[in-house]
């Protein structure tokens, strides 16, 4: 996809194929909010992967007796020796790579 917006040598920028005088003032903040965006290099693709890599996943204890423990991305079971994955520093699914949820903190000293 080749890039609407283009830069000049010296800091300036615009549309390519239009001029300033042709465009209506209340588009300059989504312009350049489009200038801003080409500039990262990035196409909508790529940012939907990284949206979906900072998304926060849960780990659901499944099996109590053997302190199986799922990732509800991918679905992976993993076994801890005690405890769970925040106990045991787990902040990413080592299956799939997605950030782990902790939830809140309980906070024990709030009443209730
Ligand atoms: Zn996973």
């Amino acid at each position: 996809m080749s890039k609407l917006i283009y830069r000049e040598p010296n800091g300036n920028w615009g549309v390519k194929g239009v001029s300033w005088a042709e465009i209506p003032d209340g588009l300059y903040g989504a312009l350049y909010k489009l200038k801003d965006y080409e500039e990262t290099g990035l196409n909508p693709a790529h940012v939907k992967e990284l949206a979906g890599c900072c998304r926060l996943i849960d780990w659901t204890y499944q099996d109590v007796e053997h302190n199986v423990w799922q990732c509800g991305h991918c679905g992976a079971l993993h076994r801890f020796e005690a405890d769970g994955p925040e106990e045991n520093g787990f902040s990413f699914c080592p299956y799939c790579g997605m950030n782990i949820d902790w939830g809140e903190e309980e906070d024990d000293d709030e009443p209730a």
